[in-house]
């Protein structure tokens, strides 16, 4: 299984370090371990929580958490932000490679972090799926089975 405590601890520590000029607060819960590939899935999660600090860090007092559950056969993280948000009628590509919204333009990016984790995701066979409001924030939802050696699609 992999320490998903030290994993997150590093990614904090890391962003941190890239944002120091902003002070954004970055709060980590529970830490549930979570079964998979580890470098995968670090990627997963800096790409997650380097757009939440990203996409908040032009607010108010940047917000991010992050925090997993355990379910009955599956864990379920969350990465929520208070940032500028997504308009829903420019979601549907989201997850495409290349894909930006229009007021990313502000931000720098290539659109490829999202597309990535899409595809690891699947090929855990997990599931990950969004809420957003615009200028509010967004969560993203990751669940992954527990199975302690997932069989890589
Ligand atoms: P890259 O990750 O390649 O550096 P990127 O952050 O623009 O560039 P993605 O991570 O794939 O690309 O995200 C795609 C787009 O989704 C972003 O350009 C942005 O418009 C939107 N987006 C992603 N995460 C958030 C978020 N937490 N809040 C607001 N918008 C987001
Ligand atoms: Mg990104």
């Amino acid at each position: 299984p992999i320490d998903m405590k030290t994993l997150l601890n590093q990614i904090r520590e890391d962003l941190l370090d890239a944002y120091k000029d902003i002070h954004p607060e970055f709060q980590i819960g529970e830490t549930p371990e979570i079964y998979g590939d580890s470098t995968m899935i670090s990627q997963v999660f800096s790409n997650l929580l380097g757009n939440a600090l990203k996409y908040s860090s032009k607010t108010d007092k940047p917000l991010v958490q992050v925090t997993g559950s355990a379910e009955q056969d599956a864990i379920l993280y969350t990465v929520v932000d208070n940032g500028i948000g997504m308009d829903p009628r420019h979601t549907g590509n989201l997850f495409n490679l290349f894909y930006r919204l229009p007021g990313a333009s502000n931000y720098e990016g290539t659109g490829l972090g999202l597309a990535i984790v899409k595809r690891i995701i699947e090929k855990h066979q997990g599931q990950l799926w969004f809420e957003t409001e615009q200028n509010k924030g967004t969560r993203f939802y990751i669940r992954l089975k527990k199975v302690e050696q997932p069989e890589l699609v």
